[in-house]
């Protein structure tokens, strides 16, 4: 694997850097960095409020929603004189450097707007990222499709002589760039070609609009719930809105009308689900695969469905009689709260598992969040990385227009000996239109540019932490700490994962190996060593006590295995769905089908996942992940299909 080392730093890329003036070990802090602890825990650091506006993550063009029309005209105009060159340029490691630059020419803008159209807070900002995202899109398409670029990766290819004098990781690359014309069918004829492209701008199409009716409440009158929950919910005149699942409501009913009414099936999510699973069948047969999973697996580690079905259904099977000994013991604590009605459903599993948790370890959040101030979580981020990888992260003055929110961090992550190796904006704080979702979005891949300079790597984190209050900075509780773990993972996987393509720079991994580092992370958050480091109260100074973590540690083993029968149930079905077509039944009948055998908890008529992100499948977006709160949501994965 090219990328997926967590210490990736080939030595012989010494980098030039800007700001910054290693030598001899000792390192020297520019001037526009602070600390990064005091950064997060501090009043809003403001970014430069004087000279010209440099435009969203400092692209001149952005700054006005227009800007969006210009960068994307430039990187097509790049990308045509690039398809030129590499069509007329003769086979050697030239053509692998002229593919690489061509998929950085059109990710560089696809990406940032990728971002910019779910987060930005102007909507004529979004609209203009997402009109981008399209266009570049069916660009992409139609590159992958085009038989004279392919010809001239296939000569090199071809010639044994060449490609045997070529470095291992160019010729991985070049080898990878053949796998993305053929999973888009250039072996195909000429109509079959054009109908891949018009599939896959369909799908495009279908996923967003799926997304979007994801994100939707769902309205009921409001004469149909009892009286005395109803001020659980937004209240529209008559209606009532169903926003989500209230999963961690104490009351039995809250929970019940929230998840019977939010899943409430809608014929058009419905339609559109259908429209989308069979789409991507008949794109992955037009390009030769038997089913769309069969596709979207090829590249990973797992490579097969049939695999991963065997790994699923082995890990169900063991995992069979520990979920039942969950189940009974939610039931039982069930039936304790609420005697007259105990039978366990659905919408009792995140809550009462929670509350077997409370009882048996006392880990209420409120116990634990004044020693997880966002400040010193950072610091703490920063001392582990420190220590494992001699990095350190400071927080940048941001310029003039360079950020879509002030509230906005931006940090240098600098290696000791390295220099500069990226950037890391953290969109940390709530806000009106933001999705809830914990991510990391790629918006410029790392790359050894031609004149011998690293194009630095730049992401952005998304996380959905309350703002700090007139008596307290922002505090996290120890699930919120420990998805920031999780997010930096992501985050220095793009800053460590330092190659010369950045077609398959940081997280631009096979997608089942993106969550590695990510994974690992997240035992550092529950590790004493660690935490003792900086978890400190923001008021006293006192340490977090040790009894306290490994109250912490031992509470995350209570209804572990009914939590992991849901996630495989939620893979199963993805599975299914992707699978065989024409689907046997329909997708909600096969949604029955996987809930009883494959979670135990009863499906409950009439309700369906189109109200969720269930689909969220490679290479359309986001890898399908955790869907019911309060369980975590993962990294956005950067578009492959943008890897052209
Ligand atoms: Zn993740």
């Amino acid at each position: 694997m090219l990328s997926g080392c967590r210490r990736a730093l080939p030595a012989a890329l010494r980098l030039a850097v800007r700001g910054w003036a290693g030598g001899g070990g000792r390192r020297r802090v520019s001037t526009s960095w602070s600390p990064v602890g005091a950064a997060f825990d501090a009043k809003q650091q403001r970014s430069r409020l004087t000279g010209q506006s440099t435009g969203l993550f400092g692209v001149p063009e952005l700054s006005s929603p227009e800007g969006f029309q210009e960068a994307q005209e430039k990187a097509l105009q790049e990308t045509e004189q690039l398809v030129q060159k590499a069509c007329t340029t003769p086979p050697g490691p030239q053509i692998v450097m002229i593919f690489d630059q061509l998929s950085d020419a059109l990710c560089r803008v696809a990406d940032l707007a990728d971002f910019v159209k779910i987060a930005h807070p102007d909507f004529a900002f979004r609209e203009a990222a997402e009109e981008t995202c399209r266009n570049i899109g069916t660009m992409v398409e139609k590159l992958n499709t085009n038989i004279e670029l392919c010809q001239s990766l296939k000569q090199l290819l071809a010639d044994k002589e060449v490609m045997d004098s070529l470095d291992p990781e160019t010729r991985q690359v070049a080898e990878l760039f053949m796998f993305d014309f053929e999973i888009s069918g250039i072996h195909l004829d000429e109509e079959k070609r054009k109908r891949a492209v018009d599939l896959n701008v369909k799908i495009l199409d279908l996923c967003n609009q799926f997304l979007i009716g994801a994100h939707l409440p769902n309205k009921i009158d409001k004469q149909i719930l009892p009286e005395h929950i109803r001020y659980n919910f937004a209240v529209e005149g008559n209606y009532i809105q169903i926003t989500g699942l209230h999963a961690d409501c104490s009351d039995d009913l809250v929970r019940e009308a929230a998840y019977k009414i939010f899943l409430y099936p809608n014929a058009e999510q419905l339609r559109c689900l259908e429209e989308l699973l069979t789409s991507r069948n008949h794109l992955a047969q037009l390009v030769g695969y038997n089913t769309f999973a069969h596709r979207a697996l090829q590249g990973t580690m797992a490579r097969t469905p049939e695999k991963v079905m065997q790994f699923l259904e082995t890990l169900s099977d063991r995992l069979f009689q520990r979920t039942l000994k969950d189940f009974e013991m939610m039931e039982g604590m069930k039936m304790k709260l609420n005697p007259q009605n105990s039978k366990l459903m659905p919408w009792d599993h995140p809550y009462y598992s929670g509350v077997l948790r409370a009882e048996r370890y006392n880990i209420e959040p409120s116990l634990y969040c004044p020693f997880f101030s966002l400040g010193a979580c950072m610091e703490g981020l920063n001392f582990l990385f420190n220590q494992l990888l001699g990095i350190s992260l400071y927080a940048e003055q941001t310029e003039k227009g360079e950020l879509w929110c002030e509230d906005v961090r931006k940090l240098a992550v600098v290696h000791e000996n390295e220099g500069l190796l990226g950037y890391i904006y953290c969109d940390f704080y709530q806000r009106a239109d933001k999705p809830h979702q914990d991510c990391h979005f790629t918006i410029r891949g790392g790359r050894l540019r031609k004149d011998g300079e690293y194009q630095l790597p730049v992401v952005v984190l998304m996380l959905s932490l309350p703002h700090s209050t007139k008596n307290s900075p922002t505090l996290l509780t120890p699930g919120m700490m420990e998805n920031l773990f999780h997010e930096m993972g992501h985050a220095m996987h793009s800053m460590l994962g330092r190659t010369r393509y950045q077609h398959v720079t940081g997280t631009r991994c096979p997608t089942d190996f993106a969550e590695v580092p990510s994974i690992l992370m997240e035992y550092f958050a529950s590790d004493y060593r660690v935490v003792n480091q900086f978890a400190r109260h923001f008021q006293t100074g006192q340490s977090l006590p040790k009894s306290m973590v490994s109250r912490l540690c031992e509470s995350k083993k209570i209804c572990a295995a009914a939590d992991m029968q849901l996630q495989v149930f939620y893979a199963v079905l993805d599975q299914l769905y992707h699978g065989e077509h024409p689907l046997k039944r329909s997708t909600t009948e096969i949604l029955k089908e996987t809930q009883e055998k494959f979670y135990g908890l009863p499906y409950v008529p009439k309700t369906s996942f189109t109200e969720m992100q269930l689909l969220q499948k490679e290479p359309e977006g986001q890898t399908a992940h955790d869907l019911l709160p309060p369980y975590k949501s993962h990294q956005y994965n950067p578009l492959k299909q943008m890897d052209i």
